[in-house]
């Protein structure tokens, strides 16, 4: 088999904070390797990091310190985080933050006294989240990228979308015993398959929990790399933890817009959640009010929607007006003309919002310096799991991706130096992962009066496509894109009443033989367009294939945890369970077959009940 093959000592998968920022260190530890980021979208323009409107947070100011942030993370994760990896978060961003102003060149709001701007978020004992206004991701991504151009040798493949990890030739088993050797790319503008091979490659394609009818995340992202992990046998950890942002916009049910978030800050400064009929309901839940975590007022809306003490559109309402329509403006102009796109005046009316699918917890099992079981494998970002545990502060997402994609470039650059070599990839694995990439393309249906299409040759994991179940009309098989777009709208909605923000085994049980049923309709469903070049039909396909075996995950994992912890509630078990004792669940793929199990939380740093905040507050500036 003859297919297009690069060669590189440095593979970066993904373009957004974390994939950035481990290029600029590698490059920096060692000027002379061949680096390459290669990205689903466009460098700079694509992933999340771009979106962060919040800010940043880090304990730099007078009266705050790395203890308090720690204990606000741990906190917040409801004790599930790993410790370690959630230390040298809160630790190394203060030297991140440093660094993106000092050296990558960014500019964050500052105080009439020159220190840094820090405001409030929930869930958060202190007002750290630095920020640029609330278009916080365009100055960091921007600076990033012109970072990146800067630096000629670090080589960029845009609209390259990565379908595989390449083990080396020979090598069997588990995922710790078959080094990485490649990536297999389908270049997205002309359709054709590329292998790179690597010394060292850098999995930071940002999870992304866009299986949810309301999600944030930006169109790119499908959970690819999270699903290329787990066919490869890595283990997956935290996956039921799907954070659901509270105040999504609800713009309408044929908008794209709808579910994108207004930020965290407006119910920091202030901002009311209403019901249908205009009253305040947070206080009758928590007795934060609107200042609760993400996770307890996601629920508390959900509550409201479930009670029916809606909006006319089924969603709740924001309030601002309160704080002076003229401060809000000021405050939050980006939100505000954002509001205003979408027909609201936030500043001085009201914005009816919903829960939206924001951010994915869980993600690859890691190592502090960001290696995995994989040798010459490394996650960082939101692909990576454990930081956060059981709940991710607003505003720990972006100092996650940027302090870790920072270690990855370093280890990955002295694991090289150290002799990690290139490997020679498998191609029966790259022969055997391009047929699974065409498959939709040999669906040939057949049309039968009366009957159910024929399809033949599409693998399906664990068994035979079974085509029940997709819709024929008068005899013909309706076209392609009915049939995805029916798919993806069926996943949407099962996932957010099944396995959304509140959970039962009943539902998920159900959710989970319907995502069964869908897989199959989608591999019976294939792509009339045969010509590869930009072809979005194939691309959605091979989206929704991802984000079916990752809702298979996430549903898994649901099951697995019987308690309720953060982002996870369970109307059957609504307790939290003993936090001395906290478990995190892991998810493998082992012969075509979920394995789900759990593993003790080590409380390397501090144990349940104990602080590590001391009395006197210390200032860091
Ligand atoms: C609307 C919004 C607002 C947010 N606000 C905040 C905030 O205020 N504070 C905060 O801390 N966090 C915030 N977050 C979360 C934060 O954006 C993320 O945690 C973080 O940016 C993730 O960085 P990343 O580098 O892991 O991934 P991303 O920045 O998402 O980058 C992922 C990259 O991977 C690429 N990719 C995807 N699939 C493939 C593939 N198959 N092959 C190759 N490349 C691929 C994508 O094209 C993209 O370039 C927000 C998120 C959203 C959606």
């Amino acid at each position: 088999m003859t297919i297009e093959t690069l060669k590189t000592d440095v593979l970066i998968l993904g373009s957004g904070g974390a994939g950035l920022f481990a290029a600029l260190h590698a490059h920096r530890a060692n000027p002379h390797l061949a680096i390459t980021v290669a990205t689903k979208g466009l460098l700079g323009k694509s992933g999340c990091t771009r979106m962060v409107q919040g800010g940043y947070n880090v304990s730099l100011h007078k009266g705050d310190s790395v203890e308090r942030h720690f204990m606000d993370t741990i906190d917040g994760g409801k004790w599930l985080p790993n410790q370690e990896l959630a230390w040298t978060l809160v630790e190394k961003a203060v030297e991140r933050v440093r660094e993106l102003e000092n050296e990558i060149g960014c500019f964050f709001d500052r105080n009439s006294d020159g220190s840094l701007h820090g405001k409030a978020f929930a869930g958060q004992t202190f007002d750290r989240t630095v920020h640029k206004g609330d278009l916080t991701g365009i100055e960091i991504i921007n600076r990033l990228m012109e970072q990146v151009w800067a630096r000629p040798s670090i080589r960029r493949l845009e609209e390259h979308r990565a379908i595989a990890l390449v083990p080396e030739k020979g090598a069997t088993g588990d995922a710790s015993r078959k080094p990485v050797a490649g990536v297999l790319f389908i270049d997205i503008r002309t359709g054709k398959f590329r292998l790179i091979t690597a010394k060292a490659i850098l999995l930071a394609t940002g999870g992304g929990p866009t299986m949810y009818k309301y999600h944030t995340p930006s169109g790119d992202k499908a959970m690819d790399g999270l699903a290329m992990a787990l066919r490869y046998g890595l283990p997956l950890r935290d996956m039921e933890m799907v954070q659901f942002h509270p105040t999504g916009v609800l713009a309408g049910p044929d908008t794209r817009m709808t579910g994108t978030i207004i930020e965290e800050g407006l119910r920091g400064a202030g901002g009311y959640l209403l019901d249908g009929s205009k009253q305040r309901f947070m206080f009758n839940y928590d007795p934060r009010g609107e200042r609760a975590t993400r996770d307890l007022v996601s629920q508390s809306m959900y509550r409201e929607m479930q009670a029916g003490r809606t909006t006319p559109n089924g969603g709740l309402y924001i309030s601002m007006g309160h704080l002076g329509p003229e401060k809000v403006a000021k405050q939050f102009k980006g939100m505000v003309e954002r509001c205003a796109d979408c027909g609201f005046d936030l500043a001085g009316g009201l914005v009816e919002v919903v829960p939206t699918a924001h951010y994915l917890m869980g993600g690859v099992v890691c190592k502090v310096d960001t290696s995995t079981e994989v040798p010459g494998l490394y996650v960082a970002g939101e692909d990576a799991g454990g930081v956060h545990g059981a709940n991710r502060l607003g505003g720990n997402g972006v100092a996650n991706s940027t302090v870790y994609g920072g270690i990855a470039g370093e280890t990955m650059a002295a694991d090289i130096k150290r002799g990690l070599g290139h490997r020679e990839p498998d191609m029966d694995v790259v022969a055997a992962e391009i047929a699974r990439a065409e498959a939709p393309f040999r669906v040939r249906p057949t049309p039968v009066a009366g009957g159910q299409p024929k399809a033949e040759g599409v693998p399906v994991a664990g068994g035979q496509p079974k085509a029940e179940g997709v819709p024929v009309v008068g005899g013909q098989r309706k076209a392609h894109w009915t049939d995805t777009n029916r798919i993806r709208d069926t996943l949407l909605d099962l996932m957010w009443d099944d396995v959304g923000i509140i959970r039962e085994r009943s539902g998920m049980e159900r959710a989970l033989a319907q995502l069964d049923e869908l897989d199959a309709q989608l591999c019976a469903a294939g792509v009339p367009d045969t010509n590869r070049a930009f072809n979005l039909s194939w691309h959605d396909w091979l989206n929704l294939r991802s984000q079916i075996v990752m809702s298979k995950v996430v549903a898994h994992a649901a099951l697995k945890r019987e308690n309720s912890r953060g982002a996870h509630f369970r109307e059957d078990f609504k307790e939290p369970g003993a936090m001395d004792t906290s478990r995190f669940t892991v998810v493998r793929e082992v012969d075509d077959k979920l394995q789900v199990g759990d593993e003790p939380v080590i409380f390397t740093h501090v144990k349940p009940g104990e602080t590590l905040i001391k009395d006197t507050p210390e200032a860091a500036e």
